[in-house]
């Protein structure tokens, strides 16, 4: 097994109650180092639903996770986790948690699970190649120079995001000097770049209840309501976040914010003209305050080329018409997302055809598997992407042995 994360504990956790003789080989001094930063500290572990909904929260090769998910769902390994003695709750939008609120209950009590049914763990174990002849598997040779033999081989190095906690992308490496396809990868749940420079202006507001919806080459890619925030470089929080994960292969889309989707373009430009009257002489920035938060009513007349200091009497149709425009698609152009340094996941991966989605072995290299962030599956948000890392190890370790 290498890697000591997510998939890894799983993958030696269920290989050794098989009977195999597993070593664990984990270059950190530590076991699940990301693990530790998941749900700010917390680790979203889960997402207690069924296997249809959580399909719909992974936007590429979803039907490669059918086998991995019916050995072990969110509510088996709730299960697992509760057996080794981490008690667990789930909050709002199913998602699961240690009942503690320590990530680091989860990983100590996968340690303790491991270290009972004889895993072989050892830290500071960095792989360097693997041994394969005649389309076979033979063993991993270590950074240190060392060589160990083994029948079946399981990669679970992860991504390339967060690298300081480990994952360099090294499985992505050994994948293609295998002979396997890598598609193509890119930073996801990360945050978006904007060319508009206004948003640093606003860094810090949350903006609540609005509709993001984000087009490329005129299709809608994504759409969805909730909270987002202005950033220094552009838009982060939940909405753009989960937008993240659409973005096409060159990571731009055309974005349209809805700040009042309750409201219909003719329901808005009513409410626009009666507050307009009630106001008399003040300026238009502030009659936006009744609609939008302080510092964001200041600089919006500016979005429409409109001066905020203009008396509310003298806003003609046309300004009131773009303003109406302005609540309901204001736009924002993403050039970019954030780099691997600050995003949630990878995307793209060891492409899921060079695997049997049965045992996650490679179609290609006999007893070469590989499972977790390091294959070409991602999710959203909500314990998706660690429940992905938790059934594919499973998967993996248990048809290994
Ligand atoms: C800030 C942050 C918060 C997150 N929060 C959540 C959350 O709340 N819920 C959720 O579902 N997901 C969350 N995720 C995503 C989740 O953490 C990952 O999807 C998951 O950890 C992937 O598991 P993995 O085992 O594939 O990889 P990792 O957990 O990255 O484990 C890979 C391991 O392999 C080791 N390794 C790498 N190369 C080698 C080598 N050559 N030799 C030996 N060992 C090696 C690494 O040191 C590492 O320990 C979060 C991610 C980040 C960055």
């Amino acid at each position: 097994m290498i890697g000591g994360g997510a998939a890894g504990m799983l993958a030696a956790l269920f290989a050794a109650r098989n009977g195999a003789r597993v070593t664990l080989l984990e270059k950190n001094e530590k076991l699940g180092k990301k693990v530790y930063i998941t749900g700010k500290g917390r680790c979203n572990c889960t997402n207690l639903c069924d296997v249809q909904a959580f399909l719909q929260e992974v936007p590429r090769n979803p039907r490669f996770l059918y086998s991995a998910l019916k050995l072990l769902d969110p509510e088996a390994f709730l299960a697992l986790l509760n057996s080794l003695g981490c008690e667990t709750k789930v909050e709002r939008g199913r998602r699961a948690f240690p009942a503690s609120d320590h990530a680091s209950d989860v990983t100590k009590a996968l340690e303790n699970g491991l270290r009972r049914c004889g895993v072989r763990i050892r830290f500071h174990a960095e792989a360097d190649q693997l041994l394969i002849r005649d389309s076979r598997i033979e063993g991993v040779c270590l950074k240190s120079g060392e060589t160990l033999a083994a029948e079946r081989v399981i990669v679970c190095t992860g991504g390339l995001s967060y690298p300081s906690t480990g994952s360099t992308g090294d499985g992505y490496r050994w994948a293609e000097e295998a002979g396997l396809a890598v598609t193509p990868r890119a930073p996801s749940l990360a945050g978006l770049e904007t060319k508009e420079p206004w948003p640093a202006q606003l860094q810090g507001l949350t903006l609540k209840n609005i509709c993001l919806t984000a087009r490329s080459c005129g299709k809608i890619i994504y759409s969805q309501l909730g909270e987002m925030l202005f950033t220094h470089y552009g838009v982060s929080g939940p909405l753009a976040i989960e937008c993240s994960a659409h973005l096409p292969g060159q990571r731009n889309a055309e974005l349209s914010l809805d700040l009042k989707p309750a409201l219909t373009e003719d329901q808005l430009r009513q409410r626009l003209d009666r507050e307009l009257a009630a106001a008399g002489k003040k300026q238009l920035a502030t009659v936006m305050q009744t609609l939008l938060p302080v510092r964001f009513a200041a600089l919006f007349p500016s979005l429409i080329g409109a001066d905020g200091k203009t008396p509310c009497s003298q806003v003609n149709g046309k300004t009131r018409q773009a303003l109406v425009r302005a609540f309901k698609a204001l736009p924002l152009t993403v050039t970019g997302t954030r780099d691997y340094s600050e995003a949630i996941v990878t995307r793209g991966g060891v492409d899921v055809k060079e695997l049997n989605a049965a045992t996650m072995e490679s179609k290609k290299i006999a007893g070469l598997y590989f499972a977790g962030e390091v294959i070409d599956v991602d999710a959203h948000t909500g314990g998706y992407n660690l429940q992905i890392a938790w059934s594919t190890g499973a998967l993996a370790g248990q048809s290994a042995s």
